[in-house]
């Protein structure tokens, strides 16, 4: 196992280790976001009947070819269709119909104009009255055919394909209110540390809470994984030998944080090694070099840094990629914007290095990115009042305010292109 990769590697290393989980059939509503699982296809045609597009008359375009300001053509209405009728009569030269917005536009019409630019002649535009078009209408106008977006059998979903909020509609029309997708990842979440109490506790001499466990869980639930934290294990050897096990056993990914450098009270690397396989230890980044990954039972097992930061830019590079994975979806890389840094960023460490930076547009509307003050990695607040990250790449060249450098956005989807 080499000591140190890059973060491409580790994404791929961790990424060939993981698929897509099995599927399991949710309501329609529930699958929004979530990647179907098979191909959907509509029960019946959508539209299932030619309508029209527009409140108006529906008539042969022919009638009124002829049809001009000067000398106008009149019809007499013969019927009204409502949204929900059927209309079976016929209509006989010299005749048209009312129709609504919706109504199957009958077989003997061939157009529709729109009320608006009608006028009526004698009566209240109903049936029984006579109305006169000023100019001719073309064949199909304000008509939406059957089957315009699918016929009955057609997929209308394919399988890999995440489902937007529209696609919900669109998968009610076709009469699926079922859809199968790929379950949820179950995640447990650990955190590793004698110095932790829980948050609603107030940390005694020595002690701090463990909001990594917090930040990991919200981040499992934004990639669309279900989380659940367990309790903090101390730093031992058997302890966390114990916590690892059962979570392995228990969940579809294990995310560990704290203990995972060489330090003399970390020990997620030994447990993944004597447990199971250890793949990973260390990624060429700043912040979180120490980034170990394994299995054990075959179950994925990725310790993070303890430090903030550090776990927090583990679990985006790395973690998610691979919970998405699972999730069906294939597209792995958060959108990436260049913008002009807003001040010099010397680089005197040669990994590359995310700068926790806020991304907003100066005047002319282009992308400027001010990295945090503090770029501690033992501190949230800065990811907190960050939009993106500012990528800068290995080797040791500091940049200087205007030059253009990429920004990882966060928060964003991967489906998102700018
Ligand atoms: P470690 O990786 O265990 O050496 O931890 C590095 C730093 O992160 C130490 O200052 C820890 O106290 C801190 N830390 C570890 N785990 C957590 C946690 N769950 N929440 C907050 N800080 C933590
Ligand atoms: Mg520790």
């Amino acid at each position: 196992m080499p000591e140190m990769i890059s973060l491409e590697e580790a994404r791929a290393l961790v990424l060939a280790q993981v698929k897509a989980l099995p599927a399991e059939t949710v309501p329609v509503l529930e699958a929004v976001g979530r990647v179907a699982a098979a191909d959907l296809r509509s029960d019946i045609d959508i539209a299932p009947f030619a309508h029209s597009a527009m409140d108006g008359f529906a008539l042969r375009a022919e009638e009124i070819a002829q049809a001009s300001a000067d000398a106008p053509v009149e019809l007499d209405v013969v019927a009204e269709i409502a949204a929900g009728d059927v209309f079976e009569g016929s209509i006989e030269a010299g005749q048209c119909v009312r129709i609504m917005t919706g109504a199957p536009v009958p077989d003997a019409a061939d157009s529709v104009v729109k009320y608006e630019i009608v006028d009526v002649v004698t009566g209240d535009g109903k049936a029984g009255s006579r109305v006169a078009f000023a100019a001719p209408t073309a064949v199909r106008s304000n008509v939406r055919d059957a089957g315009e977006e699918a016929r009955a059998g057609e997929v209308v979903v394919g399988c890999g394909e995440v489902i937007g909020t529209a696609g919900v509609g669109f998968l009610a029309g076709c009469g699926i209110v079922e859809v199968p997708t790929h379950r949820k990842p179950r995640v447990a979440v650990i955190a590793i540390g004698s110095e932790l109490v829980p948050p609603t506790e107030v940390p005694g001499p020595g002690k701090i809470r463990n909001s990594n466990s917090y930040a990991l869980a919200a981040c499992v639930q934004a990639a669309g994984g279900v989380p659940v934290v367990l309790p903090i294990v101390e730093d031992t050897h058997e302890a966390l030998a114990a916590a690892v096990r059962a979570a392995a056993a228990d969940y579809d990914f294990v995310v560990t944080s704290g203990g995972a450098s060489n330090g003399d009270f970390d020990f997620i690397k030994p447990v993944v090694e004597e447990l199971g396989q250890l793949l990973m230890t260390t990624v060429n980044m700043r912040p979180g070099k120490a980034q170990t990954f394994g299995l054990v039972d075959g179950t994925p097992v990725f310790g993070l840094p303890g430090n903030p930061a550090a776990a927090y830019v583990g679990f985006e590079m790395i973690v998610r990629p691979a919970l998405r994975k699972m999730q069906g979806f294939s597209r792995f890389e958060r959108p990436v914007v260049k913008a002009r840094l807003a001040h010099d960023a010397k680089k005197k460490d040669p990994r590359r290095i995310f700068l926790r930076s806020t991304l907003s547009k100066d005047a002319d509307g282009a992308y400027v990115a001010t990295p945090a003050k503090n770029q501690s990695s033992g501190l949230f607040g800065p990811i907190q009042r960050s939009n993106c990250m500012v990528v800068l790449p290995e080797g040791l060249e500091s940049r200087t305010a205007g030059s253009l450098v990429e920004c990882v956005l966060l928060d964003v989807n991967e489906e998102v292109v700018l």
